[in-house]
């Protein structure tokens, strides 16, 4: 169990869950909102209404460097962020603050009062797909897919650096110093003594950076399943049961379309989430996705799902109790 007071630490990203209703709040279910936590940045995967109390709730904090991934603009996913700003604001925050979403975002968040007294920075990504690299000031990069869903609709993949292990006799033989691998690792070459020296020439072994995909509401999408090979987590909308007449006409996934692009892309853990209000109990949809990815659970507020970022990677799930 996961108590108040546990600290982000380096070595493990975490995902905390919070919203996963679809449309509106529903009993328990808050409207979209999660939280994927390292030691250097968290990543909010949409802001529904009420989204900001998760920072609290999962002791998160509110001065940490943070990035906004809005996937559209329906206002289940996007209206907790002016709350989510006062809320900020009013705590004092000074660290920065980067929100990514579709065209026309900032424009639509126009008419609130957006005060805020701390760095930020709106970006909205445009066409098909493609890459941002925030490593140099978050620590990962994120690509974005169009998703076929409401018009200018986006997926998101959130991909964490490679860990290179080095060949420490090997950088013993060259003579690189100490305070000199660091700046191999970071920038792949280091100068000593007017001597350039290439990382790829001390590797030991290299751990893949964590993966973390995030399907926002979506139909399937082989761009999105390309894009997400080899994902740790697929979080993925699974709204209507495949039973449902409505799962063939709305432009949403079920747990079996979900489970599918789980399969595609080889993914370790899927994690559904976005259910309408008409499913009580969610056993049934997790089912009908392990009957295709056995690796499936539902995500419900209180999840955590921690992964090390070292291989062979180990996923944990547990369940967030206040203490
Ligand atoms: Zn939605
Ligand atoms: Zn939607």
């Amino acid at each position: 169990m996961v108590g108040r007071g546990e600290e982000v630490t380096c070595g493990k990203i975490s995902i905390y869950f919070w919203g996963v209703s679809a449309t509106r709040p529903f009993a328990e279910r808050e409207p979209p909102c999660a939280i994927v936590a390292s030691c250097s940045s968290i990543i909010l995967l949409d802001v529904g209404e009420g989204c900001q109390k998760a920072l609290e709730h999962f002791n998160l904090g509110f001065n940490k460097r943070m990035v906004v991934l809005i996937s559209h603009l329906h206002g289940d996913h996007y209206l907790g962020l002016p709350p989510l700003l006062h809320t900020l604001s009013l705590s004092g925050r000074s660290e920065g603050l980067m929100i990514i979403g579709p065209p026309y975002l900032h424009r639509a968040l126009q008419t609130y009062d957006l005060r805020h007294d701390f760095p930020l920075v709106f970006a909205e990504v445009w066409g098909v797909q493609g890459v941002l690299d925030l490593r140099w000031w978050a620590g990962f990069t994120i690509s974005y897919v169009a998703a076929p869903h409401a018009p200018l609709s986006y997926s998101y993949v959130i991909r964490y650096p490679d860990i290179p292990h080095l060949d420490s006799s090997k950088l013993d033989e060259a003579g690189i110093p100490r305070e000199a691998r660091r700046s191999l690792v970071e920038h792949g070459y280091v100068v000593v003594d007017g001597r350039e020296f290439r990382l790829k020439d001390f590797l030991r072994s290299i751990d893949p950076g964590p993966v973390i995909a995030y399907s926002g509401d979506t139909l399937p999408n082989a761009a999105f399943i390309a894009r997400s090979k080899g994902a740790d987590v697929m979080i993925h909308e699974a709204t209507f049961s495949e039973l449902e007449e409505k799962a063939k006409t709305a432009p949403h996934s079920s747990p079996v379309d979900a489970a599918e692009a789980a399969l595609k892309a080889r993914a370790k853990l899927l994690v559904l989430t976005h259910f309408s209000t008409r499913y009580r109990d969610l056993e049934k949809l997790v089912d009908e996705a392990r009957r295709i990815f056995p690796r499936t659970i539902y995500a419900f507020k209180g999840l955590v799902v921690q992964l090390t970022t070292k291989t062979p990677r180990t996923i944990f799930l547990r369940k967030f109790e206040e203490v």
